[in-house]
């Protein structure tokens, strides 16, 4: 993704073996200009004098004609016998006939044989019109040519104007528009990206070192029979270090790392895409073991067939279907490993995410306060830094900017200091390029206010809280105050893997999502538009306990669950007004005695809902472990389940906000 500091964008190509390709291009011309010099060489008749069809019939009437031919059914060639010679040409001498003809006509077909006919009446022999085909090469192959040199040089203008220097060549010579555009890092020229340079990212950093490894030394997993993953799926929002994470797996196991955009895949062209897919992979396996880094997969990875009022998207379909063949086609030890990456995982095609594709995920979050820290450190390195500077406080400052964003900020701290002439940065730098960065940042939304900040983190303690008390709602794994998309917050708790669910059950969660504006309510007196997403989940599940599932006391056991579908056609609702009344008043009366649950826990706990919430605005993020220390052990022992932490970020399991 775009990144200014990135050491590895100036190496590029740049003299492209330009002088060998020029050739390649004189010769189209010299073949051009071969072609007109033939085609008027060979068009013999130039010579050959006009004459009209009054002459013609008068030369038929005298006797004077030998021959007539009719060439392609267009031009009459007249040749004269030795009468008409020295009457018409007397100075020169009299050659056989059918060398080449006196004069030519430019007539009809029809026209010529009827004043041929008329001339000649009554006479006793006769001349005959003798049609010919007669092919003048030159001009025919120039007339196939000419249009097909003309789509070529269309075709390299275009080309030229579009690489616009990007990548590889950037089009610019016909013939490698179907080549892959993608950059290639060698370990032993470029410099190297190691683990050392990601800062932060410790889980992702923990799952990559299996490819790491795998990559080292191939023999100690093929030996075993052991399957590698084929491709591996970073997902997370713009400058987290994605194409930083999958440039440090290349430098840490020293293999070549293939860079390329998922945009460079799409042209203008038909089938330019599937052949650069098909070019990469075969590029790729010359130099296996090897990783290619596919940045911005969404681009040809879009779900399929989703949009049919667009049309036209054959070409991004091809280009996904080329890539899923070459990743099929591989096999698990060839040593090949391609990443990829992506701030949207949910609007990809699902056919990429199938075993032996992309069936590893592993997701790349904005920083936390810990993570800003390092990733200061990381930027921090090359730095003349004066004495005052301190990482801790920087990092504070600056929530919700991601890797990139600190990295811009050290950058230009570094500029403002040179700019006053200073001989190190001080921490005044480092402010004032935070505050020129957050002007930046301010359109694109991310930016929080402290009073927000406060406002989320007692919003989420508040999940946190009212789901810990509560026996069945899910109990809590991790909370952040760390903005995630759209979401200000987020919380993940550990499901329960049930098939069936108790009207209990749905009532404890109800609570507990609705704790978090409850918690607003409590501790300032107001509630925020924040719950958006907390009341619209609330809403759907009471309607479903009183709708679908019978378990409202009321309405009794009545279901108006369609399981064919056709009901979202038909603009009748399957019950009466009365009853739709009723359904009304019901789902408020869940959703209002939950609300009124939630109120009554968190005033109970007040004292544990600010101090959750203060370690939150302290700490960003906080786990379990922390509501254990406030407010002990939940009293219910949770079976007995083993999850992963991988797991537990997978989005279906995600409660936001
Ligand atoms: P993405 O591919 O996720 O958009 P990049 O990997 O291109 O992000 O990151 C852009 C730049 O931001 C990197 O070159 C690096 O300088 C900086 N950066 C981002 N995340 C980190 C990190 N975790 N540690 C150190 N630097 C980072
Ligand atoms: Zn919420």
């Amino acid at each position: 993704m775009a990144d200014n500091q990135n050491p590895f964008n100036n190496f590029q190509d740049k003299n492209n073996n330009k002088p060998k390709k020029k050739i390649g291009f004189y010769w189209v011309y010299i073949i051009l200009v071969a072609f007109f010099i033939g085609s008027i060489v060979f068009n013999g008749s130039g010579s050959v004098k006009e004459t009209t069809m009054t002459e013609l019939s008068k030369m038929l009437r005298d006797g004077d004609v030998a021959k007539i031919e009719l060439v392609n059914g267009r031009t009459a060639e007249i040749y004269l016998n030795d009468q008409g010679m020295r009457k018409y040409f007397p100075n020169e001498k009299p050659h056989s006939f059918g060398s080449s003809p006196n004069y030519k006509l430019n007539v009809s077909e029809d026209r010529l044989y009827t004043k041929v006919d008329e001339a000649q009446q009554g006479m006793a022999n006769p001349i005959e019109v003798i049609p010919v085909e007669r092919h003048n090469w030159g001009v025919e192959v120039i007339s196939w040519v000419l249009p097909l040199v003309l789509i070529v040089v269309f075709w390299i203008i275009v080309t030229r104007r579009m690489g616009g220097g990007a990548g590889m060549g950037g089009g610019g010579q016909i013939f490698s528009i179907g080549k892959s555009k993608a950059q290639l890092y060698d370990q032993e020229k470029d410099t190297k990206t190691t683990f050392k340079d990601v800062a932060g990212l410790e889980e992702a950093k923990e799952e990559v070192m299996e490819i790491v490894d795998f990559l080292k030394n191939p023999k100690k997993y093929t030996r075993l029979g052991g399957k590698i993953p084929k491709g591996v799926l970073l997902v997370g929002p713009p400058g987290t270090g994605k194409t930083l994470l999958a440039k440090s797996v290349a430098g840490e196991a020293n293999v070549p790392f293939f860079s390329i955009s998922g945009s460079d895949f799409v042209e203008m062209f038909v089938g330019v895409g599937a052949s650069r897919v098909r070019d990469l992979f075969k590029q790729a396996k010359e130099k296996s073991p090897c990783i290619i880094f596919i940045d911005e997969i969404d681009a040809i990875g879009r779900a399929r067939g989703k949009n049919i009022m667009s049309g036209g998207n054959d070409e991004r379909e091809s280009t996904l279907n080329q890539l899923l063949t070459e990743m099929d086609g591989f096999g698990t030890n060839s040593g090949v490993i391609v990443l990829a990456a992506t701030n949207r995982a949910d609007i990809l095609d699902k056919a990429l995410m199938r075993a032996g594709r992309f069936d590893r995920q592993i997701y790349v979050e904005l920083p936390d306060l810990n993570g800003r820290r390092e990733i200061f450190e990381v930027h921090m390195r090359g730095l003349k830094l004066a004495g005052d500077v301190d990482k801790e406080f920087l990092a504070k400052q600056t929530p919700g900017f991601s890797g990139a964003d600190i990295a811009n900020v050290c950058n230009e701290a570094a500029l403002i200091a040179a700019r006053r002439n200073k001989n190190s940065i001080e921490k005044q730098d480092f402010l004032d390029a935070i505050d020129r960065i957050v002007g930046g940042l301010e359109k694109k939304n991310s930016v929080i206010t402290q009073s927000e900040k406060k406002v989320i983190a007692f919003h989420e303690a508040g999940h946190a809280t009212t789901s810990w008390m509560l026996e069945h709602a899910h109990p809590l794994v991790k909370v952040t105050i760390v903005p995630r998309g759209k979401a200000l917050g987020a919380a993940w708790y550990l499901p329960d893997e049930r098939q069936i669910t108790t009207k209990e059950q749905m009532f404890h969660e109800m609570v507990a999502t609705l704790g978090g504006r409850a918690a607003e309510q409590i501790i300032f007196g107001k509630i925020s538009t924040g719950a958006l997403n907390d009341l619209e989940k609330v809403s759907k599940q009471a309607h479903a306990m009183v709708m679908y599932y019978g378990l409202d006391e009321t309405i009794g056991n009545v279901s108006y669950y369609d399981s064919t579908g056709q009901q979202e056609y038909s603009f009748q609702k399957p019950f009466s007004e009365k009853t739709a009344e009723k359904i009304d008043a019901e789902v408020s009366k869940i959703i209002e005695s939950a609300y009124q649950e939630a109120l009554r826990i968190l005033q109970e706990h007040k004292d544990g809902l600010t101090q959750l919430a203060e370690k939150l605005i302290d700490k960003e993020v906080i786990f379990s472990d922390d509501l254990v220390a406030i407010f002990g052990e939940r009293p219910w022992k949770t079976e007995e389940r083993s999850f992963s932490r991988h797991k537990e970020d997978q989005p279906e399991n995600t409660t936001i906000a």
